[in-house]
């Protein structure tokens, strides 16, 4: 039996062998059940990655190692903690939301209870004295925290903007 001949099955795949080299390929092929498979192997992972003709004097192996970097380039996988940033960033507006949502329904309760303590319809009327939360001022006191809210609500969105923008332009530059 001739040498093993691993080391040409590249190059005899993709034609690239002169004749006489070729033809001995051919020859050990015939005869040599291992290089067959060898041959066989390459046949199948250069169709697994979609043979391009650029890169057939690549050996597989680092073929698919180069493919691998690039999908992986194009493809970032983000760490956990960017992920959980990410998440925690885009609950702003609703945990915001929520607690506007929270101190109305808070105000609104302390208002009609203010009123109704000081008309006399509700609770011990001694509680009516010690209870000087005035409606004008709880109203002050709402507008003030409502305020402060869509401040903070539109400053998220601006900056919510802004990343879009620097993404936007991020992926013009690619
Ligand atoms: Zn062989």
């Amino acid at each position: 039996m001739s040498e093993h001949v691993n080391g040409w099955l590249a190059a005899y795949f993709d034609g690239e062998l002169g004749d006489h080299r070729s033809q001995k390929v051919r020859a050990h092929l015939e005869e040599c059940a291992s290089c067959q498979e060898e041959l066989a192997t390459l046949t199948r992972l250069r169709q697994l990655l979609g043979e391009n003709p650029e890169a057939s004097g690549m050996l597989p192996a680092k073929q698919f190692a180069s493919r691998v970097a690039l999908h992986l380039s194009r493809r970032p996988s983000q760490p956990l903690w960017r992920r959980t940033a990410t998440l925690l960033w885009g609950s702003i507006p609703a945990v915001l939301l929520t607690a506007w949502v929270f101190t109305q329904a808070l105000f609104l309760v302390m208002t009609l209870s203010g009123i109704a303590l000081n008309l006399g319809l509700w609770g011990p009327s001694e509680l009516a004295i010690t209870y000087q939360f005035s409606p004008v001022d709880a109203l002050m006191v709402n507008l003030g925290i409502s305020a402060l809210i869509g401040l903070m609500i539109l400053s998220w969105l601006a900056s919510w903007w802004i990343r879009q923008q620097s993404n936007i332009a991020h992926q013009a530059t690619e």
